[in-house]
């Protein structure tokens, strides 16, 4: 399960920017070229974010379609997965443009007391 793998890294980026502050909320953006299936992310984010400071939060898939220009014709193609030809013209000389990113987009924090933050 290469998510949990994925979730690890995320995560590990999380408890570099929370500190100690406990995380509610995160919101990733995953290209469709990650294979990455949601319910498996959800899964595996749970598992690798116990006994962190993200252990309590939700966590917010975001899938970003694969997207492709092709250089023979100028097609722009958008697709769940990844794209070989271009359906326009058959030319194999595409460039994949979106569908590979893992972005970290926002944290959001449990509301604490004290309006101490780091
Ligand atoms: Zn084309």
């Amino acid at each position: 399960m290469h998510e949990l793998g994925l979730c690890e890294a995320i995560l590990h980026r999380v408890e570099e920017r929370a500190g100690h502050r406990p995380v509610a909320r995160v919101r990733v953006r995953v290209g469709r070229l990650h294979h990455v299936h949601p319910e498996a992310f959800e899964q595996s984010f749970s598992i690798a974010a116990v006994g962190g400071v993200a252990e309590e939060a939700v966590a917010e898939l975001v899938l970003v379609p694969v997207r492709a220009g092709c250089r023979a014709c100028g097609a722009e193609t958008e697709a769940d997965e990844q794209v070989l030809a271009c359906p326009a013209c058959g030319s194999v000389e595409v460039e994949i443009t979106a569908g590979d990113e893992l972005t970290l987009e926002s944290i959001e924090y449990v509301a604490v007391a004290s309006p101490a933050e780091a």
